[in-house]
């Protein structure tokens, strides 16, 4: 690879890796919700210089306005699905639209970024000898049929249905993942995503937390699909970017399943929202959408083995936590 025949001279090819000391990161998806969490935290650390690669499909440069013009930061238009010349020492592949109104838009392109565009990503990582980390998803478990999922399953998925283009494609993309680290020697690292909230989450992306919370502030009751008895295990954003950097810095390829074992209803969860947000709202049922999976927990066993990670925020304390930014950007103040 071009860093080993490097002269020994400075070079801006993988400049950091001559002096040991900055740590270049390409973070794909960046703008998006969790990505630019993510870069926050990246960008604390003082060696390291973020870049993020991302075609603001479902993100926003408003989530990284803090960063904008920083020194250590650069934002980059860029659709994964085309490749990408950068000089990087780790990669965050996030890329990806994660919200099932967003993906089934359209679905060809989400199959396109999932597939065409973790393996430009891989490609990279195989150009400049960079550590690769994929956000994968419980949904490569799809509607399990063992409960709590542990990594060792291999799934319950349907090829040809609406939701096939993304838990499909993040398949793919894990088994694109193994065969660079088979056969090129690529270092990966995969995270197996459990449903994740927090603040900058889109307003109105359709997942269930944002939803429940925007329809509290706005006084617009609270849409249970039915039957309301499915479950979900919800991860604070905060706690999901900590699980996140252990497992790249870790040693460990992965897959590990990063999410909050705390399991929840949908009604539970809209009966929590309510009294925590907002007592007077009303909870009514809706329709479902197709292959909406029954129940969801994660067996977190390996990352609290492996990484020495487990969640530190139960859902009624993060809920709270989003409500201020939802308030801020609905433009509705709490009324005491
Ligand atoms: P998000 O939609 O907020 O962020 C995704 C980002 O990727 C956005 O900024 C979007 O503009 C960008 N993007 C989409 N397609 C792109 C393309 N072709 N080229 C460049 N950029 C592109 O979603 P999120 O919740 O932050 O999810 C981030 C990652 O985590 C995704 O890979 C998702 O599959 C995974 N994940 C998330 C959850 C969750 O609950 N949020 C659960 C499981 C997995
Ligand atoms: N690629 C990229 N950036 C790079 C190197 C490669 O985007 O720095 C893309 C490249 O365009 C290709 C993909 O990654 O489509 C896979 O690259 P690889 O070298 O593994 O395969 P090949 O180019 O031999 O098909
Ligand atoms: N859901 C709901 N009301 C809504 C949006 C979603 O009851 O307004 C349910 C949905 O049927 C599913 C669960 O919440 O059972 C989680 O859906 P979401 O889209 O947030 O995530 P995913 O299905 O990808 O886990």
């Amino acid at each position: 690879n071009s860093a080993a025949k490097a002269p020994p001279t400075p070079s801006p090819l993988r400049f950091s890796k001559f002096f040991q000391s900055n740590m270049r990161i390409l973070v794909t998806g960046g703008a998006g919700f969790i990505g630019s969490h993510l870069v926050d935290r990246l960008m604390e650390n003082e060696k390291n210089e973020v870049i993020v690669a991302d075609n603001y499909f479902t993100g926003s440069k408003d989530n990284l306005k803090k960063w904008i013009g920083h020194p250590r930061f650069e934002l980059i238009r860029h659709d994964v699905t085309e490749p990408l010349l950068v000089e990087v020492d780790q990669i965050y592949h996030l890329a990806c639209p994660a919200s099932p109104i967003f993906y089934k838009y359209n679905p060809v392109k989400t199959i396109k970024t999932n597939v065409i565009g973790t393996l430009n990503m891989l490609g990279l990582a195989k150009r400049v000898g960079a550590r690769i980390l994929l956000t994968s998803t419980s949904e490569v478990y799809g509607d399990p049929l063992i409960h709590p999922q542990t990594e060792s399953y291999w799934g319950n998925v349907n090829p040809i249905g609406v939701r096939s283009c993304y838990d499909e494609g993040k398949r793919v993309a894990e088994t694109l993942m193994f065969d660079y680290h088979r056969q090129h020697g690529i270092e990966i690292r995969i995270a197996r995503i459990f449903n994740t909230y927090g603040p900058r989450m889109n307003i109105d992306d359709g997942r269930v937390v944002s939803n429940f919370i925007a329809q509290a502030i706005r006084n617009e009751p609270l849409t249970v699909q039915a039957p309301g008895t499915q479950t979900r295990s919800f991860c604070y954003v905060s706690d999901m970017v900590d699980g996140l950097i252990r497992l790249m810095e870790g040693e460990n390829t992965g897959p590990i399943n990063i999410g909050n074992p705390g399991e929840f209803t949908m009604i539970e969860l809209a009966e929590n929202v309510k009294e925590l947000i907002n007592p007077e709202v009303e909870i009514i049922s809706v329709e479902n959408t197709p292959d909406d999976p029954r129940q969801r927990k994660p067996d977190i066993t390996k990352a609290k083995e492996l990484l020495g990670w487990e969640p530190k925020i139960k859902l009624r304390d993060g809920l709270p936590l989003m409500e201020e930014d939802f308030r801020q950007r609905l433009g509705v103040p709490r009324k005491n």
